[in-house]
């Protein structure tokens, strides 16, 4: 389905961007990877989901932080993949303080990383999809893009803000061949979580298990966390025929954490 077709994905080495990467890879897109960390198994792996495709994967290691790094990135795919034909927006962090004691480098990052990064790919995106009339913007917010949790504010006004992005860009794309949508998960079981789900093992003297128990028992109705294949299936479906008309929509895809 998405064979001639060319997917960033930023923040890919890990977690939901590698399984969205997959995905896309495993529908005949072409990807580049981006993200810190070993490059070479994560690209294996969508190599591997795209064998049949005989997809091409590459990489670029740009500091999503770093608008100058960001147009490298994109001078890449331009140079070795003739532009970029769906944007994941997925590079994120977090970082968990009450506000009065949030550093305010940390503040910085998370902003820059989650809300920034997305504005610049997008405003270096555009032009080429609008010259194809033919784009996805995707972009990963999060349940915390439409309600808050204590201890979040960073995060939590970063992933807010990226859905207010989502839903102006939609706007101003709406006439076109490009649309623009947010994906919003509950808890996924990625690096970024386990980290929050050792910080309260630690916190509260519990196991491990009994942590992650109580992180989905709190905000996940389901109990079960939500995969990365999962999330893949909504991106590829967000890039179909039948998507053409979904628009400036935030989708959460949370166990039944909105729905509390
Ligand atoms: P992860 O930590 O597994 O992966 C994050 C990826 O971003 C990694 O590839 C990492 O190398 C990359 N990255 C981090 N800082 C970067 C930077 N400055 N420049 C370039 N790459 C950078 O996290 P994840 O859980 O897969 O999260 C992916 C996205 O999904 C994030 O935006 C996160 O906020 C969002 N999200 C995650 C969850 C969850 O429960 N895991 C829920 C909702 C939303």
């Amino acid at each position: 389905m998405l064979k001639g077709k060319t997917a960033l994905v930023t923040g890919s080495t890990s977690g939901i961007g590698l399984g969205i990467a997959q995905r896309l890879a495993a529908q005949g897109a072409d990807v580049i990877l981006n993200g810190f960390g070993d490059a070479e198994a994560p690209k294996a792996s969508v190599v591997e989901a795209g064998r049949a495709h005989g997809v091409r994967v590459g990489f670029h290691g740009a500091d999503m932080s770093q608008p100058s790094a960001i147009e490298d990135l994109f001078a890449y795919a331009q140079q070795a993949f003739g532009g970029v034909d769906i944007l994941v927006n997925n590079a994120g962090i977090q970082f968990v303080a009450p506000v009065e004691e949030f550093p305010v480098e940390k503040w910085d990052a998370v902003l820059a990383i989650n809300l920034s990064s997305a504005f610049h790919t997008t405003r270096l995106a555009l032009p080429g999809m609008r010259a194809r009339n033919w784009g996805r913007i995707i972009n990963l917010a999060s349940a915390h893009g439409l309600v808050a949790s204590a201890g979040k504010s960073a995060y939590v006004a970063a992933k807010h803000g990226l859905v207010g992005l989502t839903k102006a860009v939609a706007l101003e794309t709406a006439t076109t061949g490009v649309t623009v949508n947010a994906i919003c998960p509950g808890w996924v079981l990625t690096p970024l979580v386990q980290k929050q789900i050792e910080a309260r093992a630690d916190k509260e003297g519990i196991t491990v298990d009994d942590a992650q128990k109580g992180l989905l028992g709190e905000k996940q109705p389901s109990l079960q966390f939500v995969t990365p294949e999962q999330l893949g299936d909504l991106a590829v479906f967000m890039c179909s025929p039948a998507a053409d008309n979904v628009r400036g929509v935030a989708w959460n895809v949370d166990g039944g954490w909105l729905a509390q």
